[in-house]
């Protein structure tokens, strides 16, 4: 997914691509990890003036019904996006900072899939987090 291809689906759905769905477009393209909403709202309201907080949220919403982007809830109060890569991926969250950071490693690879299928059971998706303390505030603990 970049920036063309989220462009060409906005447009194979009918919707518009407004200037102000370039600049968030831009800005989740440009991310390196997933972002909350507000971090969202901050970058793009300092590359353009006069757009609210409902507006880039809805443009989420729909961007995530697209299938452009990917959202990530970890509770009900922590949502965060990232482009969609249509890689299979898992997430480690510190639990102090809040920073998400995706790894390659998936725990489900290793699983006795045969088990599931024991039970007759057809294994779809999964989710899977670690939570733990970032290095960054490990060494702030240590100063
Ligand atoms: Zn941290
Ligand atoms: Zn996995």
């Amino acid at each position: 997914m970049d920036i063309k291809k989220a462009m060409e689906i906005l447009r194979e759905n009918g919707y518009k691509n407004t200037s102000q769905r370039k600049i968030i477009l831009d800005v989740i393209c440009k991310q390196k990890r997933p972002y909350k909403a507000n971090e969202i709202f901050n970058m793009v309201s300092e590359a353009t003036s006069g757009i609210n907080f409902s507006t880039v949220y809805r443009n989420l919403e729909l961007f995530l019904n697209l299938g452009i982007i990917n959202k990530i809830s970890l509770n009900e109060s922590f949502n965060y996006y990232e482009l969609s890569t249509g890689k299979h991926r898992h997430h480690i969250i510190c639990k102090l900072c809040g920073v998400v950071k995706e790894i390659d490693l998936c725990p489900f690879k290793d699983m006795e899939i045969s088990e599931l299928e024991k039970l007759g059971f057809e294994p779809k998706e999964h989710k899977f987090e670690i939570y733990g303390i970032c290095s960054k505030c490990k060494n702030n603990m240590i100063k």
